[in-house]
């Protein structure tokens, strides 16, 4: 694991600035390939070829990330492979448990220092996973806490594919209390814009549902991608042959608010990004589903509620409504309960499918990016890392899908 030295102090430049640390590339994991590119991997290494499917049964077939746990490979083999394919990627920071033990979510640190999330979340009948695609974001969503401190650097493949191992791994162990233990779902709704790191989302998203042992096995329709909505892009995707779920982060029904609010709307207005959506539930046959965080007084009247019904009606897409999770120091908050009840109301009205997102508690750090932002001031204080800490809170909240 390489970790570049921290910049040093420039006069010029102010502290924060200072001490960020540069993004580099993460070290080559057998996640990063397919079967053939591991089996190449492992005879360039000296190592006989069958390895390549062995450590990948145990990776994607028993959720087994730690090569020392990998018994069955000699001391010898196991030396040869560690840097080279089973390099450790995500170390984690924190993690925090909630909802009796339903909920996880887990801080990581990257090998360059960079910081990412990603929650677990159990229901009665599956598990769903909400994984980052990049370290921070560059969409900037103004009510959004990832939005607020830019973007460090796309995730690589095997970063992606590496928390929903780990976990899957964590379901598997039977610590989502009232769930079955196989992981179902994975959403990519953590940190960063999925479309925005397109090739390596894609990638991802194959090893992911590939059976094992050259991927995990999971259901491409049970894959959901979330988009601010980057129109090339969602066409890009609309021909590749894939089946995952499209979410869309609408938020506004006009262009005067959405430039605010998804300020790539400025790029790509509401009409050219919904025709974008609807042109891909055509092609997979599968609804997309419109994102719409419901803001006090900011984009939760009845008339947008009566717009979005008048764009949506007769089309293949449903609304999640989220309960907006104010970020520290925001200007906005949540709507109250009988306006988010009318705005549903006057969708279900227009004959467009509602649901209203369970948002698992309320008051702290749940808003995606919010934990990695206390961890960043936590560590500046410090002027160190922080160890790792589990902490139970029947508060946290995970700002993630709830399919
Ligand atoms: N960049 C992608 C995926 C990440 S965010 C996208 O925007 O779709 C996942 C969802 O959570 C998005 O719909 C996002 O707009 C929403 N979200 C972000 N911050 C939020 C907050 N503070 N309260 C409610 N929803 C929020």
């Amino acid at each position: 694991m390489t970790t570049l030295p921290v910049i040093p102090t420039d006069p010029d430049i102010p502290d924060a600035v200072a001490v960020r640390r540069r993004p580099t590339l993460p070290p080559r994991h057998l996640a990063d390939l397919d079967l053939a590119g591991r089996r190449s991997a492992v005879t360039g290494l000296g190592e006989p070829a069958f390895r390549a499917k062995q450590i990948s049964t145990h990776y994607f077939g028993r959720l087994v990330r730690d090569i020392d746990a990998m018994t069955d490979l000699p001391a010898a083999s196991r030396a040869r492979l560690i840097d080279d394919l089973l390099p450790t990627l995500l170390t984690p920071v924190r993690e925090l448990a909630c909802d009796d033990g339903a909920t996880r979510k887990t801080l990581w640190r990257l090998h360059d220092g960079a910081l990412v999330e990603s929650v677990l979340m159990g229901y009665p009948d599956r598990v769903t996973a909400c994984v980052s695609s990049q370290a921070g974001c560059g969409m900037a969503c103004p009510f959004c806490a990832t939005g607020q401190a830019g973007l460090t650097r796309n995730l690589s493949v095997a970063e992606i594919v590496d928390q929903v191992v780990y976990l899957a791994g964590v379901a598997a162990s039977g610590a989502v209390t009232g769930s079955p233990p196989r992981l179902s779902r994975v959403v990519f709704m953590g940190m960063g814009e999925p479309l925005a790191n397109y090739p390596r989302v894609i990638e991802a998203v194959r090893r992911l549902t590939t059976p094992a042992p050259e991927g995990l096995g999971l259901s491409q329709r049970h894959i959901t991608v979330s988009t601010v909505g980057l129109v090339p892009a969602m066409r890009k995707l609309i021909a590749e042959d894939l089946s995952v779920t499209l979410a869309l982060s609408l938020h506004a029904p006009d262009d005067d608010l959405r430039d605010e609010l998804v300020p790539v709307n400025q790029r790509w207005k509401v009409a050219e990004v919904l025709d974008a959506a609807f042109d891909y539930a055509a092609q997979t046959g599968r609804r997309v589903s419109i994102e719409y965080a419901l803001i006090r007084d900011v984009n939760d009247q009845p008339w947008r509620a009566d717009l979005l019904g008048r764009l949506l009606h007769g089309k293949l897409a449903h609304v999640n409504l989220i309960p907006l999770n104010p970020t520290p120091g925001s200007r906005w908050d949540a709507s109250p309960k009988p306006v988010e009840r009318e705005f549903a109301r006057r969708l279900r009205d227009a004959g467009v499918a509602t649901t209203v997102r369970d948002t698992r508690g309320r008051e702290i750090d749940g808003a995606c990016g919010q934990l990695a932002a206390s961890e960043v001031t936590v560590a500046d204080a410090d002027g160190v890392a922080a160890g790792t800490e589990v902490t139970r809170r029947s508060s946290e909240r995970a700002e993630c899908e709830t399919q």
